[in-house]
Parts: structure tokens; sequence; C-alpha cells
């Protein structure tokens, strides 16, 4: 990943959050208030501007302009919490161009930093239920040889599972807690957007 690919995948955020708004916003209507897609598109949107002009050295540049801006424009927990997670993952990133095991390396910090910040472990109906497995089959792609373009797409599909498997749980942070067992049966908002993230970097990795 250099900073073409970094900028590339956050522009292609922005625009799959754009278009995933509804679907994003009626997952969490159903669990939480409703606002989540509102809110990833004004994080995101807000990040593709903040971009613009921007003379990065490093794809980490990047991603930790992205997080700060995702920490200062959004309100609801997921801003803050994917934030921390591009903000930390960014900072591993200070070389020009980033291979796969890099990357890997530096996604996994952002998740546990999300589970530091969050206090949520897998099984909790998170975004961290489609994150984790992200970043693990990254990490597994990078311990294989893989290539990146084989291994983040094996990433994405990894959260999209992940997202999925979100449904049966019950949630034990975040608002959709509040509903106790009413929160079985509906995907989590934040496990769909994660696996938004992804597939969004396989699209521009391919
Ligand atoms: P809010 O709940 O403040 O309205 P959003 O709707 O933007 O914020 O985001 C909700 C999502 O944030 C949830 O679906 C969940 O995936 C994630 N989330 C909430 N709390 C936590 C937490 N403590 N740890 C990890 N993820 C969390
Ligand atoms: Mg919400
Ligand atoms: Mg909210």
């Amino acid at each position: 990943m250099d900073t073409d690919l970094a900028r590339a995948w956050i522009t292609a955020i922005a625009a799959s959050v754009v278009n995933e708004k509804q679907r994003l916003t009626d997952l969490d209507t159903a669990i939480g208030d409703g606002d989540h897609g509102n809110n990833l598109e004004r994080g995101f949107t807000a990040a593709v501007t903040a971009l613009a002009g921007d003379d990065a050295a490093c794809p980490g540049d990047i991603l930790v302009r992205t997080g700060r801006t995702l920490i200062s424009r959004v309100g609801g927990a997921a801003g803050p919490l994917y934030g921390v997670a591009f903000r930390t993952a960014g900072e591993r990133l200070t070389e020009p161009e980033a291979g796969l095991g890099e990357l890997a390396e530096a996604l996994t910090a952002g998740a546990d930093a999300v589970r530091t910040l969050g206090g949520a472990r897998p099984g909790d109906k998170t975004m961290l239920d489609a994150f984790m497995p992200a970043v693990d089959a990254l990490d597994a792609g990078a311990a294989e040889g893989s290539g990146l373009a084989a291994a983040v797409d094996t990433a994405a599909a990894a959260a999209e599972e992940g997202a999925r498997s979100t449904v049966p749980m019950q949630a034990r942070k975040g608002r959709a807690s509040y509903l106790g067992e009413r929160s079985i049966g509906h995907e989590d908002p934040g496990a769909a957007s994660t696996a938004v993230i992804f597939r969004a970097l396989a699209r521009v990795v391919s």
C-alpha cells in the first residue's frame, strides 16, 4: 500500500458508505438509534475533504488524518472507535510503501485499539465481530505468503461472514445492549460497516 492506494481506499469507503447509508441506518434503527449511516457518511466525506491537497509522505499519514477526522466529526460510538482504529493503524505505516505483512500488523493494531477503547470482546455483537476475522485473515495471508489482492479479498469475505454471524448474538456493548434479548435476530450495524470498509479495500487493491 502506498499513499495513492491509501487515498483510494478512503475515497472508496466514502462512496460505499453513501451507497449503503440506508441499509446501515435501517440496521441501526432496528437495534440502535438509526444514525449509523449518517454518522459514517459525515465522517468519511469529511475525511475525503481533509485529504484533498494533502502532501502525505506515507500511507500512514492518510490513515492518521482519516482517524483524526472521524474522531472530531462523528459523535456516535463508531466515530471514535473507527477513528482510533485508523489512527493506530496509520501510526504504524510510516514507510512510503507497505507490504501485506505491514498492513496486516497495522490493521491488527487498529482492531486491538478498538478493543481497548470500547472494552468489547468477540461475540459481544459489535464491529469487532467483523474486524477481528478480517485482520486474522490478513495475518494468515501474510504468513502464507499470499498476494495482497488475494489476502484482502479473503479478509473482506471474512468481515462479511463476521457481520452475518452477529445476527443470532445478543449485544453486550453499545446501545444495542440496552435491548437485551431483543437485540437477537438483527445484524449489528457496526459489523456491517466494517465489512463495507474491508470490501472497499478489496475493490481498490484488485
Ligand atoms: P451510536 O451507537 O452512538 O449511535 P453508531 O450508530 O454510529 O453509534 O455505531 C454503532 C455501532 O458501534 C454498533 O453497531 C457497534 O458495532 C459499535 N459499537 C458500539 N459500542 C461499541 C464498543 N464498546 N466496542 C466496539 N464497538 C462498539
Ligand atoms: Mg447509532
Ligand atoms: Mg447515535
